[in-house]
């Protein structure tokens, strides 16, 4: 690879090449069996899903936030509901508590795991009863990969007797205190979307949950509110199947998860041991992404945080002037995210659980650095050097 060229943020095709034709010979099957919608593979994959992270039930459907609006209306969430959600997430973990026509009340995160922070919360759950509304239940997001600090979260949601959904769209595959990503609250979501630790090639996404009741009802949501046949709908529902080929495509990519998940921990690794010694040389201008103790994260995103001030008066340069620099010798970076939830025109007057100051601050200051399995030696050799060129020509300006 020359100098020059563009590492790849993600990587599908080297995956890809890595299953070989295994990936052909599961769609063809698929064609020819033409069960296209709710085929063998579903079922299997559902299996395979619940066997792999130990819920008892893993329903597939559409995309991720189809997951987490199947939850929402299995529970019945109305007008004058209050949803707790983290304002530093992906707008589908607040956009859905809208269309139940509830109201989402966004809480702050903290500063080094960017999950959830517990107080935050607390305040949330009061500001939801001061405006009239009725608390019912937790959105908690595993940002980036990592999960939240649930054992915090849930003593919260018990003491105040709210349900805890888990949106694991970044996360599955991840652990948190030797509990699996999945069986950790009343029920998790996640997203198949291609970019996430496990994609398809297309839109999908999975509930856990090891409620009978709850799984039921949310097989029923699926396809149309069908009762115990097709033709009889004992509920308002909608259309959220998984494809019979994407589940095809799952199966072979579940296959090398475990695989890949190592694989980005050894990038993660290096990352942080490159980072610390370069944080040594040029003091106070990165923070490296922080695991809680017995947590593990995915790495969904590799994300840093630069501190504003000290890129100003060491390199003279703002984030996004920083960000062009590293594009221009071919390492790509991304903002996840720019703006916060409680910042954006469609969820701007929507109740904060309080002045959502590190939220703001994430905002201006995160940036996510190449993270995938593919990513070979010499390619983070190339970013070390990238990083450490453009950060310490800085230092001598
Ligand atoms: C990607 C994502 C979703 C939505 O998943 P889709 O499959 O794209 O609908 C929800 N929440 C978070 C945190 C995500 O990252």
């Amino acid at each position: 690879m020359s100098n020059t060229q563009m590492i790849p943020f993600i990587d599908l095709q080297t995956q890809r090449k890595r299953l070989g034709d295994r990936l052909e010979t599961a769609i063809h099957k698929v064609l020819e069996h033409g069960g296209y919608i709710m085929g063998p593979e579903v079922a299997e994959l559902e299996r395979q899903l619940a066997i792999f992270c130990g819920a008892k039930h893993a329903i597939s459907c559409s995309n991720g936030t189809d997951a987490l609006a199947l939850v929402l209306r299995a529970k019945g969430v109305q007008t004058g509901d209050a949803i707790l959600v983290p304002s530093f997430t992906f707008a589908a973990t607040a956009e859905v508590v809208l269309w139940l026509g509830a109201t989402p009340v966004f809480v702050d995160v903290l500063p080094d795991t960017y999950n959830m922070d517990p107080k935050s919360l607390e305040l949330g759950i009061a500001k939801a009863s001061s405006l009239g509304l009725t608390p019912r239940g937790v959105i908690c997001v595993d940002l980036f990969g990592q999960p939240a600090d649930y054992e915090k979260i849930e003593a919260i949601c018990q003491h105040h007797k709210l349900w805890l959904m888990c949106d694991g769209a970044q996360s599955f595959g991840a652990h948190y205190k030797g509990r699996a990503v999945g069986t950790i609250g009343m029920a998790t979501t996640t997203s198949f979307y291609p970019a996430k630790p496990l994609g398809c090639y297309g839109d999908g996404g999975a509930i856990f949950t090891n409620d009978d009741e709850l799984a039921a009802v949310l097989k029923s949501i699926r396809v149309h509110g069908q009762g115990s046949n097709k033709y009889e709908n004992v509920r308002v529902g909608i259309n959220g199947r998984l494809d019979t080929i994407q589940a095809a495509i799952l199966i072979e990519k579940l296959s090398i998860f475990p695989e890949e998940i190592s694989e980005r921990q050894t990038v993660a690794q290096h990352y942080h041991q490159k980072l610390k010694s370069l944080n040594e040389r040029v003091p106070g201008l990165i923070q490296i992404p922080y695991v809680l103790p017995e947590v593990t994260s995915v790495w969904a995103q590799y994300t840093i945080r630069l501190n504003q001030e000290n890129l100003k008066r060491t390199l003279g340069k703002t984030r996004a002037e920083f960000m062009k620099l590293l594009e221009s010798i071919g390492i790509p970076t991304v903002i996840h995210y720019p703006k916060p939830l409680h910042r954006q025109l469609s969820f701007q007057n929507y109740p904060c659980a309080d002045d959502l100051s590190v939220s703001e601050k994430l905002a201006e200051e995160v940036l996510s650095l190449p993270m995938h399995p593919y990513l070979s030696n010499e390619m983070q050799q190339r970013i070390f050097a990238g990083l450490s060129s453009v950060l310490e020509v800085g230092a001598l300006v």
